[in-house]
């Protein structure tokens, strides 16, 4: 058996990795296929999960415009996916890397799974493009490991037939922990700004990178945080995203500010331990409202729909959109106390056991049967 897993952002190789190293305990012949979507937010991630790379495409990232991004990424896959024979393409969640990945390998006949399915906020314009992304992935899944029962039930209303779904939690508790066991007492971070923070202070966590958001959204969430540093008792730490416009936004209404400590992308165990000392966050990103939950931490999510409504249903999260006042009563009121409030509730996204049952599911070739059976025989052969 020989598969193929396709990825290209930081969230990719987070949630990937668990499934990379479950295959290759199990012996089985793994190749990586790396499109680069997100170079510079990957340093150091493939090392720190110990994934080796056959395939690089990071070149593709220099060109101008998403789908011209995504008609590249599908040529180059399917140039691999020709060249070698292989039972499964995996791909993960939303991006342009799992669209292309998975649009080559049901034109190729080669089966697709796709870990992380089944999320929808039904609005096609948030978050966009991937509302978009996930759609189509699913049109093109064999099989289909949603994170949780929710998402389960979004695949099975699209006429998804039950048996091509498997719920299997999500691979991000999976990765936590590989990473917590690595970031446990007296770890040193990496990033000298972390090393330094003190010890007396309330620290909200703050993220930003939502493309539908850059603007006025965002920037009333950053207006928030500068009169929530303004308080004195609390600092704000943010790890500014790559994207220029986002860095612009952040420049223009924190820097310079005090109690706000800025800093670029975060190495993934330096993040990890920053969710260890946070008292809140405050985010727009998907991964982290996954994150959260392991910590028992709260979440203001700063959008207006979530494809991850278990964060708010178990209690973690609250969707607080981009509006001022919801964001400073909300953090005052979980930074009032003397020690940081956490929320003792199951993760709603899976004990870490989920790459173990992917790998499981992958390696039963009964799997992969019914997608093949339409495709022409000269492509079933190959
Ligand atoms: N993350 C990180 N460093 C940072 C910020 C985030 O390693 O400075 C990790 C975080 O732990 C989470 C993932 O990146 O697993 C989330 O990525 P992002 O928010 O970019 O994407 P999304 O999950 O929204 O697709």
């Amino acid at each position: 058996m020989r598969i193929l897993l396709a990825f290209g952002t930081r969230p990719e190789i987070i949630k990937l990795a668990p499934v990379y190293r479950a295959l290759r305990s199990r012996q089985i012949d793994v190749d990586v296929l790396w499109t680069g979507q997100h170079t510079d937010l990957a340093a150091g991630l493939i090392d720190f999960f110990g994934i080796d790379i056959a395939f690089n495409h990071s070149g593709i990232v220099a060109e101008a415009g998403l789908a011209a991004k995504v008609g590249i990424m599908t040529k180059r896959i399917e140039s691999v996916i020709r060249a070698s024979h292989y039972d499964w393409i995996v791909v993960q969640g939303d991006t342009g890397t799992a669209l292309a990945a998975a649009t080559a390998g049901f034109l190729n006949a080669v089966p697709v799974a796709h870990v992380e399915a089944g999320l929808r906020t039904g609005d096609m314009q948030s978050p966009w493009p991937e509302e978009f992304n996930r759609r189509v992935i699913s049109l093109c899944t064999t099989l289909h490991f949603a994170p949780t029962p929710g998402a389960r039930a979004n695949l099975l209303a699209e006429d998804i037939r039950a048996e091509a779904v498997r719920m299997v939690g999500n691979t991000v508790v999976d990765a936590l922990q590989f990473a917590r066991a690595r970031v446990a007492n007296g770890y040193t971070p990496i990033n000298p700004a972390l090393a330094s923070l003190p010890d007396n202070r309330k620290i909200v966590l703050a993220t930003l990178h939502r493309r539908e958001n850059i603007g006025d959204h965002m920037d009333e969430v950053l207006r928030a945080l500068r009169d929530l540093a303004h308080d004195g008792d609390k600092l704000i730490v943010l790890p500014v995203h790559l994207n220029p416009e986002v860095r612009a936004s952040v420049l223009a209404l924190l820097g310079d500010t005090a109690n706000v400590v800025l800093t670029g992308p975060l190495q993934y165990p330096d993040f990890v331990h920053l969710l260890t000392r946070a008292w809140v966050v405050v985010s727009d990103s998907g991964g982290i409202q996954e994150e959260a939950p392991a910590f028992g931490l709260p979440v203001l999510i700063t959008r207006d729909t979530t494809e991850r409504p278990e964060v708010v249903e178990a209690g973690f999260g609250q969707l607080v959109g981009w509006n001022y006042d919801a964001i400073v009563s909300g953090v005052r009121a979980l930074t009032a106390g003397d020690a940081p409030q956490r929320i003792d509730a199951p993760n709603p996204f899976g004990d870490g056991n989920s790459a173990g049952k992917i790998a499981a599911a992958l390696t039963d070739s009964r799997a992969t049967q019914s997608t093949i059976r339409a495709a022409p025989a000269e492509l079933r052969a190959s």
